[in-house]
């Protein structure tokens, strides 16, 4: 197998399958979306034609309590049915009439008297004369009629007279609103539809208006109430919900979302074929399947021209290998695409390990920087610490000693003096054998005092010829002894010049580090009275501070 073919087949299957599959889910979750989108629809609609009948509901209730608000006409009914005057009963019909006139869409008003007699109406023709007493459902009660192939809403409610009853009232709408609602398909596609249907004596759902597929089935057609997989008994069982491939009265699977009016004890129905709702997913699948296809044969072809566009070049310089290696020896005839791979992975381990010597060089390389750069720094640190003459710790660093060593000695409750040497005389040492010769003298003298002190124990040169010492775990009689040993030695040494020996000495001040004024400034403040005491009391000896120090130096 070629090496474009490896490739290529390799593309097919980390991209063009992933891509395919992933289209895959694209267009089921778009199917799925689709569905869905169509389901809160007809949740929607039905939800606004609930809201607005029982808007209607609500207003044909209040009119017909309007009407029976009219005093002169409860008066005039009750001097009807008291006295029988027949003046009081054309004040009720007229009245009523004019009442009437003053609403549209108002068919008719009823008044019945306490034993369900009419009294009066505003229509002429025959009505029924009776109402069926007792009423058993709480008043005002609202119900649908269906006279002469025309649908009204009645309302029927008591009429009172100082808290007794004196009859009935009853209105009659033209549910007009209802014939307009189904009317209006919009968004429904072909097959959508509304379904309205009232409950007959046998608990049935009965279909309170022409459906669009049966004219005649206003209050003819049932459903009987034992089916209750269709989605009108659902809606009249009280259950507001969405159906999915529900059987519909035409005998076809419908999507549907119904609801249920307590008032009217009626129930709605939007719904959609769901054949038809299948035929716009599959139009948009078809869409989004072209546009998948065309997608895949372009990742095909750029998979291709991009396996071509690598393998060509590698299998030139295979072939012009091999022609190095072997004479004339043509790859193309004789070399298969694994063969191909084989010799590829060979010049990459020659190209790895050239890559891998070259991260070890710099990796080296990187390495000594990073010493170089650390005794630089290392460097840095001990010039910014150290007294460039002598080697010893500046009074800087001092300092910084000083503050740990106090914090150690508080802590651990270990005593801590501070001793403050300084050369006698020194000005003479250099008027008399030069400035050259005092420094050897300051140089022997740190590399004298760095030897005979303890590791624990600081030295550090804080002045021209100052020298200071830091004594941790050290009594102030155990410093002096020490300090008297190292006053000794150091007139001991002998300094050569051309002419004769010198020799020098020194004078300290001893301080203890402790008490509730033990901070830097007046610890060396202290060494410093003891010092400038040695001094005044002859030099070449050792002072230890006592408070009476303070009062003299006020005092000088
Ligand atoms: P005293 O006994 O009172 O301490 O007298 P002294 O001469 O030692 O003190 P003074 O402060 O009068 O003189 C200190 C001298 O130290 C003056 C200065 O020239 C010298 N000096 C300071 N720093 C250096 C240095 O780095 N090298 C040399 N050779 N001399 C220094
Ligand atoms: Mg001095
Ligand atoms: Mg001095």
């Amino acid at each position: 197998m070629k090496l474009k073919h490896v490739l290529t087949l390799s593309f097919i299957f980390l991209s063009v399958l992933p891509l395919f599959l992933a289209l895959q889910y694209l267009n089921e979750y778009t199917a799925k979306q689709h569905r869905t989108q169509v389901e809160e629809k007809l949740e929607a609609l039905s939800f606004i034609a609930e809201k607005r009948i029982e808007a209607v509901i609500a207003r044909i209730i209040d009119s017909n309590a309007l009407i029976a608000s009219r005093t002169q006409m409860r008066l005039s009914l009750v001097k009807w049915l008291e006295l029988r005057d027949k003046l009081a009963l054309q004040k009720v019909t007229q009245i009523i009439k004019d009442a009437k006139g003053g609403m549209t869409r108002l068919h008719n008003i009823s008044i019945y008297d306490t034993q369900g007699n009419l009294v009066t109406s505003t229509l002429n023709q025959s009505l029924p004369t009776t109402l069926a007493l007792p009423i058993k459902k709480a008043l005002p009660l609202v119900k649908l009629n269906h006279t002469d192939e025309q649908l009204f809403v009645a309302s029927l409610n008591r009429l009172m007279l100082d808290n007794h009853v004196i009859g009935y009232i009853e209105t009659q709408f033209y549910a007009d609103f209802v014939i307009e609602l189904i009317q209006e398909r919009t968004g429904l596609g072909k097959s959508g539809e509304w379904l309205f249907a009232v409950r007959n004596q046998d608990g049935d759902a009965l279909f309170a208006v022409p459906l669009k597929y049966d004219s005649q089935a206003a209050f003819k057609r049932t459903v009987s109430k034992s089916n209750v997989q269709t989605p009108i008994t659902q809606a009249l069982m009280g259950n507001e919900v969405i159906m999915a491939h529900a059987p519909d009265y035409t005998g076809q699977a419908v999507l549907a979302s119904t609801r249920y009016l307590p008032s009217l004890d009626w129930g709605i129905v939007v719904k959609m074929n769901e054949a038809e709702i299948s035929e716009s997913i599959k139009k948009t699948s078809i869409v989004i399947y072209l546009l998948e296809g065309i997608i895949l044969v372009l990742a095909i072809a750029i998979g291709v021209s991009i396996s071509v566009y690598i393998s060509n070049p590698i299998e030139k310089l295979i072939s012009h290998t091999n022609k190095v290696a072997k004479g004339n020896f043509d790859p193309y005839t004789n070399v298969s695409g694994l063969q191909e791979v084989k010799e590829l992975s060979k010049h990459f381990n020659y190209m790895i390990s050239a890559l891998k010597d070259l991260n070890d060089n710099l990796n080296q390389k990187v390495l000594e920087r990073t010493q170089e750069l650390n005794s630089a720094n290392q460097k840095l640190k001990e010039l910014s610490i150290k007294d460039p003459l002598t080697g010893l710790f500046n009074r800087r660093h001092l300092h910084d000693v000083l503050s740990h060593e106090l914090n150690r000695s508080t802590r651990y409750k270990s005593p801590l003096t501070l001793c403050i040497m300084d050369i006698d005389h020194f000005k003479t040492v250099n008027d008399t054998w030069g400035h050259d010769k005092g420094d050897e003298v300051l140089i022997k003298m740190a590399k004298y005092l760095q030897t005979t002190l303890r590791d624990c124990d600081t030295v550090a040169r804080i002045g021209g010829e100052e020298f200071c010492i830091i004594l941790p775990s050290t009594r102030v009689s155990a410093s002096v002894g020490l300090l008297e040993r190292i006053r000794q030695d150091i007139s001991d040494i002998n300094f050569d010049t051309c002419l004769e020996q010198f020799t020098v000495t020194a004078s300290f001040g001893v301080t203890l580090c402790a008490g509730s004024k033990n901070n830097i400034d007046n610890i060396l403040k202290q060494a410093d009275l003891a010092l400038y005491k040695a001094k005044s009391k002859g030099r070449n000896r050792v002072e230890v501070y006592s408070q009476s120090d303070d009062n003299n130096s006020v005092n000088s």
